[in-house]
C-alpha cells in the first residue's frame, strides 16, 4: 500500500544522530524540521549537514524544514525563581520597568505590544492557563484584571488573541538566525505568528536579497488574524502549517478542527501544501504505544487530504522517535488507502489556467484507472498544482534539479525521483519502474503535453 500523506518530523535531541535519523528517513520522513527556537547557528549546521548526508546514504530526496521562532511575546523577569500566585478578580499591571516583577507587576519589555493593546483585549499566559483583561493603556503601562488566575514566574509567554500586533515579523534574532540559516541551502523556511501576507513578502525580500538559492517560505498559521486572512497569507506563502499548538491558546479551542478543516480546503483550492501540526503523538514521549485519540487525529488528517502531519516533542525529546514514524507510516498508510472517503475537489475550485490544466491531469489519470501520473518537473509548480487536485494514484516527479525534488517530498502524494538520465530521456516507463509501478496506464505529464500510455 502506497502512502500519500507524508511525514514531517521535528528534529532534536532524541534522533540528532546517525543510526536514528536514518531509522527514521527509513520508516518514512520526507521533511525534517528544525526549530531556531532552540539551538542556533552552527550547532543546528551541523544538524543540517548530518540530515543531507543521511539522505544521500538512504538515496531517498528529504527537504530541510528551518523554522523561525518569530516575535513570541515574553513577560519580563521577577524577583528570583519565586512562581507567584494571581487570583481571579485581582488588578496586575505590565510596564517598561525592568525592576523584577511581583504580584502587582512585572515589566512588558516589548513597547510595540504595549502601544498595540486596546481596552478589553486579553493577555493569556502560560499556554492560555492566565488571562488578563486590559482596563486601562497608558504610554508606559497597561493596567489589567485578573480573569482565570494561576502561577506567574520569570520570561513567561504570552499570547494576545484580540490584538492586531504592529510588530515586526522579523526580531533581531530571527534576522540573526536566517542570516545563518540560508548560508545551509534549506528547502523550507517555516516562519511563525504571520499576521498578513506582507510578513511573508518581508521574509522573501530578506532571504531573495541575500541568496538566490530558491527557499520555499511556509506561514505558520497560530493566530485568529491569520486565519481571517488566510487566502491572502497563502497565496502570499509557498505553504502553510497549521500550528495547532499556539492556535489553540489564541481561538476558542473547540474552533480548532474547524479552522484546520478551512485551512486544508482553502490550500488546496491555492495550490498550497499544508501541514497539520502539533501533539500528534504526544502521549508518545514516553509511551510505546499511541492514544485512541491521537490514532483518529492522524487519520483524520489523511481523511482531510492535508499533504503532511508532523511530529514534535515526541520526536525531539521521545523515548524513540522510530517508533513514532513508524506508528504514524502504519496509521496514514491505512487511512490513505481507505477507500469510502474521495473528496475530490475538482468541481469546487476556480477555473484558472493552471486549474483546468492539474484538473485534467486528474481526471484523465481517474477515469482511466491509471496506475500513476508522471510528472517531468522542471519546476515544483505542476507536481503540485496536480497534488492539490488530490488524485488517488501516485504523482511520480522525475526531478533534474535535486532542490526541486526536496521540495516537492512536502506535497500530497508526490513522489520525486532526482535523475537527471530519466529526465533527459523522458523516460516515463523507467520512472515508472524504479517508483515499483510494472503494469497499467500512464498519465504522462511533460510541460504541457498530457499524453496517456500503456505499460505492461
Ligand atoms: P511551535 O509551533 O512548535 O513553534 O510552538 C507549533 C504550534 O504552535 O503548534
Amino acid at each position: 500500500m502506497t502512502r500519500f500523506t507524508k511525514i514531517t518530523a521535528s528534529i532534536g535531541p532524541s534522533c540528532e544522530n546517525i543510526d536514528t535519523l536514518t531509522r527514521m528517513i527509513k520508516a518514512g520522513v520526507s521533511v525534517c524540521r528544525l526549530n531556531f527556537s532552540h539551538d542556533t547557528g552552527d550547532v543546528q549546521g551541523a544538524k543540517i549537514d548530518m540530515i543531507r548526508s543521511v539522505a544521500k546514504n538512504v538515496g531517498v530526496p528529504v527537504a530541510i524544514m528551518i523554522d523561525i521562532q518569530g516575535p513570541k511575546h515574553r513577560i519580563g523577569d521577577f524577583a528570583s525563581d519565586k512562581h507567584y500566585p494571581l487570583k481571579v478578580g485581582q488588578k496586575f499591571t505590565l510596564d517598561s520597568d525592568e525592576t523584577p516583577g511581583d504580584e502587582t507587576r512585572v515589566q512588558l519589555p516589548d513597547t510595540d505590544v504595549m502601544h498595540s493593546l486596546n481596552v478589553g483585549d486579553r493577555i493569556l499566559l502560560n499556554d492560555g492557563k492566565i488571562e488578563l483583561r486590559v482596563d486601562a493603556v497608558f504610554d508606559d503601562a497597561v493596567e489589567t484584571t485578573v480573569m482565570h488566575g494561576d502561577e506567574i514566574w520569570s520570561r513567561r509567554g504570552f499570547n494576545l488573541p484580540d490584538t492586531d500586533v504592529d510588530t515586526d515579523i522579523l526580531t533581531d534574532k530571527d534576522r540573526k538566525d536566517l542570516e545563518y540559516a540560508i548560508t545551509k541551502n534549506p528547502d523550507f523556511i517555516a516562519v511563525s505568528f504571520v499576521q498578513r501576507a506582507e510578513d511573508i513578502s518581508i521574509v522573501r525580500d530578506f532571504i531573495t536579497e541575500r541568496t538566490s538559492h530558491p527557499i520555499k517560505i511556509i506561514a505558520k498559521i497560530e493566530r485568529p488574524n491569520a486565519v481571517k486572512r488566510i487566502i491572502d497569507i497563502a497565496n502570499a506563502a509557498d505553504g502553510i502549517m497549521i500550528a495547532r499548538g499556539d492556535l489553540a491558546v489564541e481561538l476558542p479551542f473547540e474552533q480548532v478542527p474547524a479552522v484546520s478543516r478551512y485551512i486544508l480546503r482553502e490550500c488546496r483550492k491555492l495550490n498550497r501544501p499544508a501541514i497539520v501540526a502539533t501533539q500528534m503523538l504526544s502521549s508518545m514521549v514516553h509511551s510505546d504505544f499511541p492514544t485512541r485519540a491521537e490514532i483518529s487525529d492522524v487519520a483524520n488528517a489523511a481523511y482531510l487530504r492535508a499533504d503532511s502531519t508532523m511530529t514534535s516533542e515526541e520526536t525531539t525529546i521521545g523515548d524513540d522517535p522510530v517508533n513514532v514514524i513508524e506508528k504514524m507510516d502504519k496509521i496514514l498508510t491505512y487511512s490513505d488507502n481507505d477507500s469510502i472517503e474521495h473528496p475530490y475537489d475538482w468541481c469546487n475550485i476556480e477555473n484558472t489556467p493552471e486549474n483546468d490544466w492539474s484538473r485534467s491531469v486528474s481526471s484523465m489519470a481517474f477515469l482511466n484507472k491509471a496506475s500513476a501520473i508522471v510528472v517531468f518537473a522542471r519546476d515544483t509548480d505542476a507536481a503540485v498544482q496536480i497534488s492539490c487536485r488530490r488524485p488517488d494514484m501516485p504523482i511520480i516527479a522525475v526531478c533534474s534539479d535535486e532542490v526541486i525534488a526536496n521540495q516537492l517530498c512536502l506535497s500530497r502524494g508526490v513522489f520525486p525521483i532526482y535523475d537527471r538520465y530519466l529526465f533527459g530521456q523522458r523516460d516515463a516507463f523507467g520512472a515508472a519502474a524504479l517508483f515499483g509501478v510494472r503494469t497499467g496506464k500512464l498519465v504522462i505529464v511533460d510541460e504541457d503535453k498530457i499524453s496517456l500510455r500503456t505499460l505492461d
